[in-house]
């Protein structure tokens, strides 16, 4: 871990005296209230405490609960519980997503106004079936990076009357973002082929990493059931929340590279970013609350202390 006078002798702009005058870091960590912190979460929310720190930034907690289907508010509680056990201290007001739904409208509405966004009606299978058809063809529909096709594009040509008809009906409807479009809007704000932003390792090494949106293809930014999505919702408060380094696990990396395209688009400044390593199961697989990895409250609750996660984090 590089120390702060030798970071800031490397004329590192990640380091306080590289940042605006006036300006003090800001990191958050942002749960999702949809099941109970594990061990991965532990290592997230203290590697954000630990730059923090280092930084001599601010720590924020930040709910991301726009999934009103699956959030919890004992879940809530029982984080806030968590990270003070593990000798956490935020600042109050908690922002909690769900409070927010009209400022990811607003947001959505001005990439709209770009035309940016189309209706898209499919529904799940729709978009299975129409794979499967592409692939009997012998077309072979790309993955993005979680592992889901590519959305095929079934709804971006559809009459503007048609549209309209079907939302004055009721039918519900996502809203994606025309990739090529919004690359080439990117192209014209910033003057540059690619758009990038810079990355930081452990030791606090910065690097710019071109980002590479289109591989999400034409992702969601409204869903169907909620005025908001993870990727929408994480830029806007990235930004209202002044967040100058986001410190994250690597699943989130290929995220990035959308979130960045999202920010060229409003005109928000790119945070710095730390994508940590994750920790892994008996099986290699990573630690996931649907997997049923053992909950921080049960570890508490057997009696370990933050000390014995501290050191569980490191070995494995
Ligand atoms: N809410 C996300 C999660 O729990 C993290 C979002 C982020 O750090 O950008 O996986």
């Amino acid at each position: 871990m590089a120390s702060r006078s030798e970071a800031a002798a490397s004329d590192n702009p990640m380091m306080p005296g590289g940042l605006r005058a006036g300006s003090q870091p800001a990191l958050r960590f942002a749960p999702s209230p949809t099941g109970e912190l594990h061990l991965g979460h532990a290592l997230s929310a203290l590697t954000t405490w630990e730059w923090a720190s280092r930084l001599d930034g601010r720590f924020l907690l930040r709910i991301e609960d726009i999934d009103t289907g699956r959030a919890r508010d004992h879940l809530i509680e029982q984080i806030s519980e968590d990270l003070a056990w593990l000798g956490l201290q935020w600042e109050t007001p908690v922002l909690r997503q769900s409070e927010h739904f009209t400022d990811y409208r607003a947001a959505a509405r001005k990439l709209e106004d770009m035309g940016l966004l189309y209706a898209c009606f499919a529904t799940r299978s729709d978009i299975r079936a129409e794979v499967e058809r592409l692939n009997t063809q012998g077309i072979a529909v790309p993955r993005d990076p979680d592992g889901a096709p590519v959305y095929p594009g079934l709804h971006k040509e559809l009459p503007a009357g048609e549209i309209a008809a079907r939302i004055d009906k009721g039918e519900p409807h996502a809203l994606r973002l025309d990739m090529a479009a919004a690359i080439e809007r990117a192209r014209e704000i910033t003057g540059q082929a690619r758009i990038s932003y810079v990355a930081f390792d452990d030791d606090g090494r910065e690097r710019r990493v071109v980002a590479d949106p289109a591989r999400w293809g034409d992702a969601v930014i409204v869903r169907k059931d909620v005025p908001a999505s993870y990727h929408l919702a994480v830029v806007v408060d990235d930004h209202r929340q002044g967040i100058t380094h986001v410190t994250r696990g690597k699943d989130l990396e290929a995220a990035t590279d959308l979130h960045r395209l999202l920010q060229v688009l409003f005109g928000f400044e790119a945070p710095r970013y730390h994508h940590h390593r994750l920790l892994l199961d008996k099986g290699g697989a990573k630690l996931a609350k649907r997997s049923g990895s053992e909950s921080l409250r049960s570890l508490r609750e057997k009696g370990l202390t933050p000390e014995d996660i501290r050191r569980m984090i490191t070995a494995v």
